[in-house]
């Protein structure tokens, strides 16, 4: 038996497995930071030091030819939480020397690559979340980092900046809800955003509430250069973008059957079918042009480049309502759209040019469309 004067590791043999490893658990899958309590946010060294081949006779992985050195060099040293450790030592049948001298390597090996790289877009990242009818908005943020990976971005800070409370009420439908969250937009976007950017500084954008907020969140944050928008999935890493998807996306644009000089609408049927006739239901006899797909749904936006092609469609509309109407003043907008188009659409708006936007809501599925907030026209 050897003492246990040779469990000790050298500080400067610590040191380095801190390095190599870079504070992180090196057990396959695990990665956890070992430098912060993740609970109470205290800095300190979590880490533990696990031998790969034991020190001591009985110990997991014990092999008699080795010297106190070699057991106790970076070599033989895994940095691992405190689970991971006892789960290697338990198990040496599962995780013999050949298995962990590979996690070793690999983990060392990653870490080594991606910090070769230091001139990697940062980027700051901002969410906004209302309640959706009776559907809460979770945000994740770990999945919020992994989607700025997608996008070839690191965080710029660790944790996301909320516009807003996390604790959004119900929309109950009435113009004062719609009036109060503008507020807190127009507030947050100050606090969080302006005046908190530098210059020059890339913007993460995740966002969920009702298309009407989205849209004004776009209108707020029109003004500021190096914006990315992201879309929510809704399945697994559900805002990182598919690097491989190249998927094209048709949008109509469906004239309305007579020019009406007075009034105009716009329906935007893109995650559902709006049908014309709802829109007349709610507003009277008007022009409607259509923006639409082939078949409306919630998952169409599966790559950034069909966020263009949506805005290219957007800004046509637009134009083609300002000829067909020279006089317009204002255009009543029914949306129905993902998130992400829906925050481009107020930011690809033009305040001194395009008439103003009177944007509707559904409430309820079986209710009418409600007029929310309007966009420009001041
Ligand atoms: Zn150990
Ligand atoms: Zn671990």
């Amino acid at each position: 038996m050897k003492s246990d004067r040779n469990r000790e590791i050298p500080v400067k043999i610590e040191r380095s497995l801190w390095g190599i490893s870079a504070g992180r658990c090196e057990f396959e899958g695990c990665n956890c930071f070992l430098g912060i309590n993740p609970i109470t946010m205290e800095t300190g060294n979590y880490g533990e030091k696990a031998h790969i081949e034991a020190v001591s006779k009985g110990g997991a992985r014990y092999r008699e030819v080795m010297d106190v050195e070699e057991l106790n060099s970076t070599d033989n040293l895994m940095l691992m939480c405190a689970k991971c450790h006892k789960t290697i030592d338990d198990n040496p049948e599962i995780y013999p020397v050949v298995r962990l001298r590979e996690m070793k390597k690999s983990h060392e090996n990653r870490v080594y690559w991606l910090t070769e790289y230091d001139n990697v877009q940062q980027s700051y990242m901002v969410g906004y979340f209302a309640n959706i009818k009776n559907y809460q908005p979770e945000f994740d943020n770990v999945q919020f980092c992994k989607a700025l990976v997608s996008d070839k971005k690191i965080p710029s800070e660790r944790y996301i900046n909320l516009i807003g409370s996390s604790n959004m009420p119900f929309s109950d439908g009435t113009k004062e809800f719609y009036f109060v969250q503008e507020k807190a937009i127009e507030q947050g976007v100050e606090r969080v955003i302006k005046q908190c950017i530098h210059e020059n500084e890339n913007i993460s954008i995740f966002a969920l509430a009702p298309i009407p907020l989205l849209i004004k969140l776009g209108e707020k944050i029109s003004d500021i250069a190096n914006i990315s928008v992201f879309q929510c999935h809704r399945k697994e890493d559900k805002w990182s973008w598919d690097r491989d998807n190249k998927d094209i996306v048709n949008f109509i644009i469906q004239m309305p059957e007579q020019v009406n000089q007075k009034r105009v609408a716009i329906n935007i049927s893109l995650s559902a079918d709006i049908i014309d006739s709802r829109v007349k239901h709610t507003v009277g006899e008007i022009s409607t042009y259509k923006i639409t797909i082939e078949n409306p749904n919630r998952l169409f936006v599966t790559n950034k480049g069909i966020i263009d092609d949506y805005i290219k469609a957007f800004r046509n509309c637009m134009e083609t309502i300002k000829n067909d109407n020279p006089e317009i003043k204002e255009v009543l907008v029914f949306p129905a759209m993902p998130n992400s188009l829906a925050i481009r659409t107020g930011m690809d708006y033009m305040p001194k040019c395009d008439p103003t936007l009177i944007i509707y809501d559904q409430v309820e599925q079986s209710k009418d469309f409600i007029e929310t907030i309007t966009i420009g026209g001041k």
